[in-house]
């Protein structure tokens, strides 16, 4: 049996802790704010060393997507679900079975979809259980929502490299891309076909190998990956990787990826706008998924990914606005984007 405890923190509408020993299963359920519709955010499966760590992680990235639905004007609320593995411990269908069983109590507050660590599989085999989830049809099949990340990441990409050394093009750029996951590999083959050169990294070496050999990237240790020397950087695996210590050995003019929560904390995109690298604010130019689930939940029968395509391509010209608002105002381009989403919000 689940057994649930609530946390109370200011600003955060459920904070939700699960626990199933006999399934060892150990899942949190966050819903930032409900205030544009239902709180939407994947399913994150991943060791973190205690549970301070996971809650930390979950409260941002719930908040992240409460700011990605306002300013991409979907209906939606932000949250996040996380499934914290023990090290070495690998996910489980009875940990997924424990996991759709709150997701129904939740009775549509909260819907899940797929995030880091978790794959289409785990999403039909909920889906079978839950009616709460996006990225599936009602037929079972999948709907790749990383796809379309993919692709806003290159349209945001595109419009940083506009704003940045006006043109579009990215023939003979050097990108380095940590992280070849959904989102990074699709992204890496997206600007291999643009022309650039690819630095990349990946803890999983067969990733890394096949970009290497498909899309003929180099590859680059782990450590240090953000010091590497390239035009433009993108975070594609995990959060904070852009810190007060990071920051200091930047050697890039863009940073833009799909990651969520790339900034370790707000005050690191002034220093970077202070330092004269353009950012790509990640809630906006990852926000592909999200407007692909949104269409998805407006209508489980038939899915249009042309609409889905239309309004990704609009990713382009909304984070061109946060540059140029960024620039005339002498303000960092997170901070202009924190503000578009929270007035949309009504916060
Ligand atoms: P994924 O689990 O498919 O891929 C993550 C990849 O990063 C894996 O290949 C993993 O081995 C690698 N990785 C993990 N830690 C790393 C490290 N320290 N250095 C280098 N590589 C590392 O996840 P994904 O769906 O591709 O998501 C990637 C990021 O994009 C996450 O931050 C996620 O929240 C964000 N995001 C994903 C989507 C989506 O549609 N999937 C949408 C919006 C945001």
């Amino acid at each position: 049996m689940v057994v649930l405890t609530k946390h109370t923190l200011k600003d955060y509408e459920l904070v939700l802790e699960a626990k199933d020993p006999s399934r060892s299963f150990h899942g949190l359920f966050i819903v930032h704010n409900t205030k544009l519709g239902p709180g939407v955010g994947g399913l994150r499966c991943k060791y973190y060393a205690c549970t301070n760590d996971a809650i930390t992680d979950g409260l941002r990235l719930a908040k992240g997507m409460t700011m990605k639905s306002a300013a991409a004007d979907l209906p939606f609320g932000g949250a996040k679900s996380i499934i914290i593995l023990q090290k070495n411990q690998k996910k489980t269908p009875e940990m997924l079975e424990a996991y759709s069983e709150v997701l129904n109590d939740l009775q549509g507050k909260y819907y899940s979809a797929v995030d880091l660590g978790t794959s289409d599989d785990d999403i039909i085999s909920l889906a079978k259980k839950s009616p709460y989830v996006l990225g599936i049809d009602d037929q079972l099949n999948t709907i790749d929502l990383s796809y379309y990340t993919a692709w806003g990441c290159l349209k945001g990409i595109q419009a940083a490299a506009n704003f940045k050394w006006g043109s579009t093009n990215l023939q003979g750029k050097t990108i380095a891309i940590q992280g070849l996951g959904s989102v990074g590999r699709k992204l890496a083959e997206h600007l291999f076909w643009a022309g650039g050169k690819l630095i990349v990294s990946d803890i999983d070496q067969a990733r890394v190998q096949s970009a290497v050999r498909d899309l003929g990237a180099i590859a680059k240790p782990l450590d240090q990956f953000t010091q590497q020397a390239c035009d433009i950087l993108s975070p594609c695996a995990i959060g904070g990787t852009i810190s007060s210590e990071t920051i200091l050995h930047l050697n890039c003019e863009i940073i833009a990826g799909g990651a969520n929560n790339q900034l370790a904390n707000d005050d690191i995109g002034i220093a970077i706008h202070d330092s004269g690298i353009l950012y790509a604010p990640d809630f906006i130019i990852n926000a592909g998924g999200l407007v692909a689930a949104a269409i998805n939940y407006q209508n489980k029968q038939g899915f249009s990914a042309r609409q889905c395509r239309d309004n990704t391509n609009k990713i382009y010209q909304r984070l061109h606005t946060i540059f140029c608002e960024s620039n005339e105002k002498k303000r960092a381009t997170n901070a202009i984007a924190n503000q578009l989403a929270t007035h949309k919000i009504g916060l």
